[in-house]
């Protein structure tokens, strides 16, 4: 029997039913440290807070009760959620969490720690988290989550069991979007497609005018840089781009966040909180501030995945892969482009966006990275002058 908080996992039937086994087999034991990889959108979050869920819930992870709720808000006292705002998790972050394994538990039977970005760990602090993965504390259980099994020192993967996960496919995002949301199938698949398949970026795009705002402005600037101050102009507005995204996507974010805790809690907006649940409150709007640096890297990279669909569909057309285009509404711009250039040259810009991915990601100032960037993407027009 599997409950509730897997419905909304996409695509994942293998990892879910591996997960429900293990669940269901709980009595038996429950391996004490688990290693979930898959690429950025897969969902490895949401897939460790139901493992989480349903380890802690009384019928398996039936997503009403108190504490289904509670972990789905990460806001259970016994299940914590570390993700980082730093390129780096410093050594002391994890000390404090071997700390809290060790604790005994408040209100369940496991104590679990879900450390999202495992592969930002120096060796030195790899060797802090390791030291409690070989000499586990009784009834603790760590979920790390991380892109790839190589993203971990292999002494840390020979403790942890691996559930790898799949970017899900365009129509697999598409069904979700139309059944859990109530989003019309075909706005449903140009959002899936648009967003490679990223699903929590498909349904902002499908709900959301402001995403899709941000994404057509993406295109349309990036597609007009044609010589050396209008990618310099490009990147600034990229820069203003971005920062916009991601204040929207916090004041989104932080009101439903908002609306779960006090669901899990059983009040509603406007109600006076009792003082033993305001902690919880507090916790979650210091989680929310310290968030914004990553919101606007993840604005950017929004900004850089949308750059890569219109060099995706460059690369196809010059290939003549025949496959469906991520732009087609850019059909014309795309030819001429695919025409101008060879498949060796495109490559290389989309080599350009992932280096400048990972540029942002180790901290060299956004601006000059979106300059870099923006120069390789100068396109002039063969036979204009
Ligand atoms: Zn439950």
């Amino acid at each position: 029997m599997s409950g509730k908080v897997w419905d909304e996992l996409l695509g994942q039937p293998e990892a879910i039913e591996q997960l429900v086994r293990v669940v269901e087999n709980r009595d038996s034991g429950v391996h004490h440290a688990w290693l979930f990889t898959g690429p950025h959108g897969s969902g490895r979050s949401n897939l460790a807070l139901s493992f989480a869920a349903a380890l802690e819930c009384a019928n398996h992870g039936c997503g009403d009760c108190q504490s289904c709720r509670l972990v789905m808000a990460t806001a259970h006292p016994d299940v914590t959620f570390f993700s980082t705002d730093r390129v780096q998790i410093s050594i002391d972050e994890v000390r404090e969490l071997v700390a809290k394994a060790s604790l005994s538990t408040s209100m369940s039977k496991y104590r679990i720690l879900i450390l999202e970005d495992a592969d930002r760990m120096t060796e030195r602090t790899s060797n802090v988290l390791l030291k409690e993965l070989e000499e586990p504390s009784e009834g603790t259980i760590w979920i790390l989550c991380a892109p790839s099994v190589s993203d971990l020192l292999p002494t840390i993967r020979s403790r942890t069991r691996n559930i790898n996960l799949r970017l899900p496919s365009t129509s697999e995002v598409a069904q979700l979007l139309h059944q859990r949301d109530g989003i019309d199938l075909e706005v449903a698949k140009v959002a899936a497609r648009q967003a490679q398949n990223h699903v929590g970026m498909a349904k902002r795009l499908a709900t959301s005018s402001e995403a899709r705002n941000r994404r057509s402005d993406t295109i349309a600037v990036a597609l007009g840089i044609n010589n050396l101050s209008s990618a310099m102009m490009a990147a600034e507005r990229f820069l203003q781009i971005a920062k916009k995204d991601a204040e929207q996507v916090a004041l989104e974010r932080d009101e439903q966040e908002k609306a779960a805790l006090l669901a899990a809690f059983g009040f509603s907006e406007g109600d006076k909180l009792p003082p033993s649940v305001r902690s919880s409150f507090r916790e979650l709007e210091e989680n929310q501030k310290r968030r914004q640096t990553r919101l606007l890297r993840d604005g950017l990279d929004r900004i850089l995945t949308d750059m890569e669909s219109i060099y995706r569909d460059v690369l196809s057309i010059q290939l003549g892969a025949g496959t469906e285009l991520y732009n087609p509404e850019h059909q014309t711009e795309l030819v001429a482009r695919a025409e101008s250039g060879t498949a060796e040259m495109t490559i290389a810009v989309l080599d350009g966006i992932s280096s400048a991915r990972e540029r942002l990601a180790s901290n060299v100032r956004d601006l000059l990275v979106l300059e870099a960037l923006c120069v390789k993407l100068i396109f002039r027009r063969t036979g204009a002058n």
